[in-house]
């Protein structure tokens, strides 16, 4: 890291006297990206199984994303919805092949993106009376008013109140918490397939097929949020065709709409959700709307991380170096049982469960995954924390064999220091 260089110190005090102070960020400014790696204002080279938060699918500088984007940008950029442009109906087109017939809304993020399930919801619930929507304890839905009063996480709501109406919590997998909560005013739930800020928790088949199934039987909408667990992953496009793999519903469970952003754009913002068949009529012209949602250059983007993910088999490498990853890091488990619990996760999205209680992780001012991400940051390899104990890896769809390995190595040097 370059704490202390001149470059890093300017840049550092340049931010803090220009940039709201929303986020407590590392001490490292990078300048350049290629592939999995990324070099500082040193020019130190680190290895990026961050992505920036599951959002760089394809790794930094990646020549077909800056081709796409020159092309398009010398072409058109956007048009707004008033119109009709190519690159997102095409990208509509494939992504409804992927979730199944239905129809496809854009926007720019993730928490935009969610707020359009919110507000099918309502719309779903109108004429009955129904608005209410039951999410899970250490779910996140992102940082809008709508967004923090989805989120399962006290945190996140502290200090905004009057919290928006309409959102109760329950323990993520129990079935049995998500039927005792539904009063006359439910109108959906939601989940995310794999929590991703709250500890890398996959949802279990059984409870997947049940919540479809209580949702029938109680006229509910079932909402998925993949925005951080979507778009291959998982080694699978949706994180619930991974995880029902094998099973009797692994083609015919279907949710009432599904949220998507980060990976989508590789990098480039962009969000949106998908609508199945029998719930498209619940908008119209007029319901719902975004300035900049489906832009010809964001959706030109977004074809190209298809075809690259298409076209070099990425999907499967998600799930087969993604498994060698997890073994890995089971491996440091079995080495390391002081330290480190187990290994959760699907494809390239895992955690790392540390033993919080573990003396060599107890600091003044850190929490245990803070400590481990920052000897992890100095060492060359970014992660993000999920939890205040669960490292959490998220590289990029294309990252290869020799680089997990390398990743590997890392954390268990820095183990092997605690
Ligand atoms: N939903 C989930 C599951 C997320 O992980 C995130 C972001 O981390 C969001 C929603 C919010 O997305 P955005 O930050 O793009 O608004």
């Amino acid at each position: 890291m370059n704490t202390n260089t001149t470059e890093f110190l300017s840049l550092k005090n340049r931010s803090d006297n220009a940039i709201l102070n929303t986020y407590a960020r590392y001490p490292v400014a990078f300048v350049k990206g290629e592939g999995r790696q990324l070099f500082d204002t040193e020019g130190k080279r680190y290895l990026d199984f961050a992505a920036g938060i599951a959002v760089n699918s394809l790794g930094h500088a990646h020549p077909r994303i800056a081709k796409t984007l020159f092309e398009q940008s010398s072409r058109l950029t956007h048009v707004s919805n008033l119109y009709y442009s190519e690159p997102g109906i095409k990208l509509a087109e494939r992504l409804i092949e992927l979730f199944g017939p239905g129809r496809i809304f854009f926007c720019n993020s993730g928490a935009e993106a969610n707020e359009g399930l919110f507000k099918l919801a309502r719309r779903f619930g109108q004429e009955s009376g129904k608005f209410e929507i039951i999410t899970a304890l250490n779910s996140f839905h992102g940082r809008t008013l709508g967004g923090i009063a989805a989120t399962g996480q006290e945190k996140i709501k502290k200090g905004f109140s009057p919290i928006i109406p309409g959102f109760s919590h329950v323990p993520f997998n129990d079935l049995e918490a998500a039927e005792t909560a539904i009063t006359e005013k439910t109108a959906a739930i939601l989940i995310e397939g794999i929590q991703g800020e709250g500890g890398i928790t996959p949802a279990r088949a059984e409870y997947l097929i049940s919540l479809r199934k209580l949702c029938d039987e109680k006229n509910l909408l079932l909402l998925f949020d993949a925005v951080q667990c979507g778009h291959f992953r998982t080694g699978r496009f949706q994180s619930y065709q991974r995880i029902l793999e094998g099973g009797s519903a692994e083609f015919s469970f279907q949710p009432d709409a599904v949220s998507f952003a980060k990976s989508i754009g590789a990098g480039f913002p962009m969000g949106g959700f998908w609508l199945p068949e029998k719930r498209i009529d619940l908008f119209q012209p007029g319901s719902h709307g975004t300035t900049f949602g489906g832009t010809p250059l964001a959706c030109a983007v977004a074809n190209t991380v298809l075809d690259v993910i298409e076209e070099e088999g990425l999907q499967s490498n998600a799930r087969e170096t993604g498994r060698e990853l997890a073994e890995g890091l089971r491996n440091l488990v079995s080495t390391y049982p002081s330290l480190l619990r187990e290994v959760r996760g699907l494809g390239f999205m895992v955690g790392l469960q540390l033993n919080g209680e573990a003396r060599e992780l107890k600091h003044e001012k850190l929490n245990p995954v803070q400590v481990v991400i920052n000897r992890l940051l100095e060492k060359g390899l970014l992660v993000v924390p999920s939890g205040e104990t669960v490292v959490r890896f998220l590289p990029p769809l294309n990252t290869t064999r020799a680089e997990i390995e390398e990743g590997v190595q890392i954390v268990k040097q820095v183990m092997s220091e605690l």
